[in-house]
């Protein structure tokens, strides 16, 4: 199916889970992808020639997430290399997993850079590049709705202000017809979440559905939401958790 044929998108943080799955995932849909990562080149190499076997054009940016003008600056450079943008994924994140008394302030300014200015200065410079009808889907989490355990102040709050972001930024594109979108995972198996880490038998605990989910299945529903089937679906927040939040 080439539902995203001559769509041009970019994935940030797209070198390693699910902004990985994704960038391929847009790319099969039919899509040229431009991807950012940060400390992964041979990873990032990897996707790109993994979405030009496909016959669909990738290139990588190396920005860190956390310097904003870079991301401005990557954003521009993404749509003049790919001659156009229609579909902006903010995937770059990191986790923070820490009693709220232990958070250094430079750990608090690293997720708050990364996690909200990020995503935030990515989203101020694609609003001008963006085709009419064009996409923006936000990486959050389930977290942001409601919290399972301790420890997560600092990134239930940072994915908690992209969900603020979305509808405000719905509001303000919606007569472009370009809609904004969060997706909050559950316990997804990745470097950042591994299916058999410390932490992984307290979600699998709290979890409907008995096991993680793959960097695929959330892949599956933002390249639904990029696609036709996503063009009436905007301001709102699509949950994929396992049932972790039920
Ligand atoms: P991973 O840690 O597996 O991958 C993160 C990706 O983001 C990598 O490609 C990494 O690139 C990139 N990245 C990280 N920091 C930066 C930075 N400063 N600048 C640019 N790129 C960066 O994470 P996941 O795939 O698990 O997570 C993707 C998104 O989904 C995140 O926003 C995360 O918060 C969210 N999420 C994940 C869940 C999970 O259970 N896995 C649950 C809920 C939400 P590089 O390798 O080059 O550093």
């Amino acid at each position: 199916m080439n539902e995203l044929l001559g769509k041009k998108a970019m994935v940030t943080g797209g070198s390693r889970g699910i902004g990985a799955a994704t960038a391929i995932a847009l790319a099969e849909k039919g899509a040229d992808v431009a991807i950012t990562y940060n400390a992964s080149a041979d990873a990032a190499a990897t996707v790109v020639k993994e979405i030009e076997g496909l016959g669909r054009r990738a290139v990588a940016l190396a920005i860190d997430a956390a310097d904003a003008v870079a991301v401005g600056d990557g954003v521009r450079r993404a749509a003049e290399t790919l001659s156009g943008l229609d579909i902006l994924v903010n995937n770059a994140g990191v986790g923070a997993i820490a009693p709220i008394t232990e958070l250094t302030p430079a750990a608090v300014d690293r997720v708050v850079a990364v996690n909200i200015r990020g995503v935030y200065a990515a989203t101020q410079a694609a609003v001008p590049l963006l085709s009419d009808g064009g996409r923006v889907i936000h990486l959050g989490s389930c977290a942001a709705g409601r919290v399972t355990s301790p420890g997560m102040t600092l990134y239930a709050m940072s994915k908690a202000a992209l969900v603020g972001l979305s509808k405000a930024l719905a509001r303000e594109l919606g007569a472009r017809n370009i809609t904004s979108n969060v997706v909050q995972p559950g316990p997804i198996d990745t470097d950042m979440n591994p299916a058999d880490g410390p932490f992984a038998a307290t979600q699998i605990a709290d979890l409907a559905l008995d096991r993680f989910g793959s960097p695929l299945e959330v892949a599956t529903a933002i390249t639904y939401l990029a696609g036709p089937a996503g063009a009436y679906i905007t301001g709102t927040e699509l949950t994929i958790d396992g049932g972790h939040t039920a």
